[in-house]
């Protein structure tokens, strides 16, 4: 039966395919198609697994002491026999053989499903029994780990098997080849980073707010998404058929043909406008009234600077570093792989000018999944630059890495979460240090420019005293709206106040950035309002003349840009900025 449910639009445009419901940290496995000649040897991949891990639970109950608690022999028991446990064995057989899905992703998509039948059993004894087959697949997973499996095929393939129509497979009945959605109650930004890699060709999460980061990545990716639709991992099934609407933040469960048919026909008109926007990747982006308007990309891996590239980005304005950081078990990455990653960003940058970010953890960038933040607001505790700030040497490994890549093209420093002149002090200090300790070491680095991120209310009040100490600012709208209206950003219980349009954000933005041009320092917005079409005329109307935003978005903004006169917007702006309905102005 069809039914829809409702969450928040977060990427743009369509994806149709079937449901995989990823258990939470089930993203930690590659997730990849096999060729139909591998599936024999994927299967046993996992039977050697298997069997490695009944060996080793068989010599345990035989090495039991006499003496051992009866629980302790009770449990082997029971783990030796979910391990042979025909709906396991032939569920991931058929995970492998008909959809051609690597071992580990196969393993645990059987997981899910087997969870979920436990947690509809009445018995209380029986349900428990699900941590335990977690705890045996786990097992398993590990096991594997050593015997390598195929390669990963180029992620691209998501998007060939979204353009090939899943509409067509839909009709015709099954195949292994549609386009598959990805729906979790959850994905941490270390996640979305596997996600990446992987095949889906959209995803549905029951959480998440429109600027949380596991948002952002998604814009990244450039694939449709929707979160915070709070019970969708609980009311869609494996292999559902569903639709995403990333523009009306819908997704629609087991469409109707003719529902199908229509969004069919709306993924590709929207392929061809987006076809249209390409033909813009190398116009200057200058308004009517030839003002000359920078359009800068964000990324999140070095990797991620060809696709600014290709959608004609002007520079990086924001390069996330602590993608770099996450993930890795609290093992931090020293000075030369961080150097290797920034260099490998500039130098694909050609001489573009490349702004990379400190490291900006904590709140909803946790290092690692199982990470747990002991303060009672992580959003309002050590993170970002109080982070770097807590631990000196460690910051100034990274600051000696981005000097160094500065020596192979232009780089701009951009310190987060500033509020205080003494936090400002304390950072340029450790900048000078870390340039001392290079001195000392004959190591070869090169000019930077400084700025530091406006994303704080008490930083936009005192912008003045800011741009004293900086060369540019750029303002963190994300969190500045999270911090002026007391909002969790991350948190779709409360996303409906999250207002990017609020008059007294708009009125933060519009003194920074009128600060900014006084005294003829640079200012961009590099927080997802920069790439939302809906406020470009405003921020032109404020002044603003850099952007920086997701490389998927820059050329819809450029195409808004091409349209406008910035002289006549002035006058209007400062309307919207005494309005006490801004947003009904914008829509007029
Ligand atoms: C912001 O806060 O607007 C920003 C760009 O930084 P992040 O989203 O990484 O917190
Ligand atoms: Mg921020």
């Amino acid at each position: 039966m069809t039914f829809s449910i409702h969450g928040l639009a977060i990427a743009r445009g369509i994806a149709i395919g079937r449901a995989v419901l990823a258990a939470s940290g089930s993203m930690e496995v590659a997730h990849y198609f096999i060729e139909p000649e591998q599936v024999q040897a994927e299967i046993a991949r996992v039977r050697g697994g298997r069997n490695a891990v009944i060996e080793e639970l068989q010599r345990l109950q035989a090495d039991m002491p006499p003496d051992a608690p009866p629980e302790l022999a009770a449990l082997l028991d029971v783990h030796l026999m979910l391990l042979q446990d025909e709906m396991l064995v032939s569920g991931v057989k058929h995970w492998i053989t008909d959809r051609l899905y690597n071992a580990e992703w196969a393993l645990t998509t059987q997981l899910e499903i087997i969870s979920r039948q436990f947690d509809e059993m009445e018995d209380e004894y029986l349900r428990e029994r699900k941590a335990d087959l977690a705890q045996v697949v786990e097992r398993i997973l590990r096991r594997m780990k050593g015997v390598a499996g195929p390669m990963a095929p180029p992620p691209s393939r998501a998007r060939r098997q979204a353009e090939a129509g899943a509409e067509a497979e839909y009709l015709q009945g099954d195949a292994a080849d549609v386009p598959l959605v990805l729906v979790a109650h959850d994905l941490s930004p270390a996640d979305m980073l596997q996600f990446k890699q992987s095949v889906f060709a959209g995803f549905v999460t029951d959480v998440g707010g429109k600027t949380s980061h596991t948002a952002i990545v998604a814009r990244s990716m450039d694939i449709p998404a929707v979160v915070g639709a709070r019970l969708a991992s609980q009311l869609v099934r494996q292999d559902d058929w569903i639709i995403i609407d990333g523009d009306a933040g819908t997704v629609i469960v087991d469409p109707t043909p003719i529902i199908l048919a229509e969004y069919g026909f709306r993924q590709r008109q929207l392929a061809l406008e987006r076809e249209r926007l390409t033909r813009l990747r190398h116009t200057p982006a200058v308004t009517l009234d030839a003002q000359a308007i920078e359009l800068l990309a964000n990324i999140e891996q070095p990797g991620d600077a060809a696709a600014a590239l290709r959608a004609g980005a002007v520079g990086v304005g924001l390069f996330r570093s602590e993608f770099l950081f996450m993930g890795r078990g609290g093992r931090l990455p020293d000075e030369d792989e961080q150097y290797l990653a920034y260099r490998e960003a500039v130098q694909c940058m050609e001489g573009l000018p490349v702004t990379i970010r400190t490291v900006d953890v904590g709140a909803d960038k946790p290092l690692d999944k199982g990470y747990k933040d002991r303060s009672l607001n992580p959003a309002l505790g050590l993170r970002a630059i109080r982070w770097s700030l807590s631990d000196p040497a460690m910051f100034r490994t990274q600051l000696r890495a981005m000097l160094r890549a500065a020596a192979h093209g232009p780089v701009r420093l951009l310190f987060p979460m500033l509020a205080h002149v003494s936090e400002i002090r304390q950072t340029l200090a450790q900048v000078d240090l870390a340039r001392a300790e290079l001195d000392a070491r004959g190591a070869v680095y090169g000019p930077v420019q400084l700025g530091a991120m406006i994303e704080v209310p008490a930083a936009a009040l005192i912008v003045q005293q800011f741009l004293r100490y900086f060369d540019f600012l750029s303002l963190g709208t994300n969190d500045l709206i999270q911090y002026t209206l007391a909002i969790d950003r991350a948190d779709e219980a409360v996303a409906h106040l999250y207002e990017p349009l609020h008059p007294a954000v708009l009125r933060l933005v519009a003194d920074v950035i009128a600060e900014g041009a006084r005294q003829g320092k640079s200012v961009s917005v590099c927080g997802e309002m920069a790439g939302d079409v809906g406020m470009t005329r405003l921020l032109l109307g404020l002044g603003l003349r850099s952007f920086s935003m997701q490389p998927a978005q820059i050329l819809a903004v450029k195409q808004e840009v091409l349209r406008v006169d910035a002289r006549k917007l002035a006058d209007w702006a400062l309307q919207v900025l005494a309005s006490d309905d801004p947003a009904a102005m914008l829509a007029q």
